[in-house]
């Protein structure tokens, strides 16, 4: 009597979460066709609703910023887990289901041979639940253009203590496997930033730290809804301006 309401409570844990997959997106409507086709199949058994965060202006691509303001928006409605993901990244063996602890999902790329890429890579797919997003106070607002916003954001969950796990383990070496779209000749410019989120970050005392997170992240972002679109039954677009 006892186990059997026991694992009903864990049943119960489990269908009362929801996921947001949230997508940083600009410009890229062959690879978002494909990425949302390929979901719509594989994504079985998980409530969720996927929302695409479309950069309307023409500033540098700001990543971190638009997830963020998909965090938000998906947090609104009802979500309390949340995968950041890139919209080139297709899971061929990946699980979604909620996890508590922060989560690289995109460990095993078709590109490197399903290697993993290299070892404190976080980019391409992860997962937070809302309150180890909220605690690490989300992405910098500030890496405009290519790259290293998910190794701040590594930075973060490390300085909070949010150890991030992987499915690299030898006994689950298949799991964490994407494809990923090469449709692309698109053009990167660096952000510029990668002496801040790689070079000086470990050297800065931890009280630093927590004034740059603290005042840079979720708590000072701001952004505009330019239009909401229905794409399809679970999938929002959502046009802003950062
Ligand atoms: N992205 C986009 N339009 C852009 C640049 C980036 O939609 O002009 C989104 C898209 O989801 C992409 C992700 O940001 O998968 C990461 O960018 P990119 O694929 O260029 O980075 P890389 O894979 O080279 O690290
Ligand atoms: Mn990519």
């Amino acid at each position: 009597m006892k186990e059997s309401k026991r694992i009903q409570k864990l049943k119960e844990k489990k269908v009362n979460h929801k996921l947001g997959i949230i997508v940083p997106y600009r410009d890229r409507e062959q690879q978002l066709k494909r990425f949302l086709s390929h979901m719509k199949d594989y994504i079985k058994d998980i409530d969720y609703e996927i929302f695409i965060i479309e950069q309307a202006d023409d500033k540098p691509f700001n990543r971190g910023k638009l997830l963020n303001a998909g965090y938000k928006y998906a947090l609104d409605k009802g979500c309390d887990y949340f995968v950041f993901h890139d919209v080139d990244m297709l899971p061929e063996d990946v699980d979604y289901s909620y996890s508590d602890k922060p989560l690289h999902l995109a460990t095993h790329l078709q590109e490197h041979d399903y290697e993993t890429t290299f070892f404190d890579y976080f980019g391409g797919v992860t997962m937070f639940t809302k309150e180890d997003f909220k605690t690490i106070n989300g992405f910098s607002n500030d890496y405009w253009g290519w790259g290293h916003e998910d190794k701040d954001l590594s930075n973060r969950a490390e300085h909070y203590k949010c150890k991030i796990e992987r499915k690299i383990k030898y006994e689950d070496k298949d799991k964490g496997e994407y494809l990923k779209i090469f449709e692309d000749n698109h053009v990167r410019e660096d952000c510029g930033k990668w002496g801040l989120a790689y070079g000086v970050w470990d050297k800065v005392a931890k009280e630093e730290q927590e004034r740059y997170i603290e005042n840079n992240g979720l708590s000072t972002l701001n952004y505009t809804i330019v239009s909401e679109e229905k794409l399809m039954d679970n999938v929002k677009k959502i046009t802003v301006e950062i």
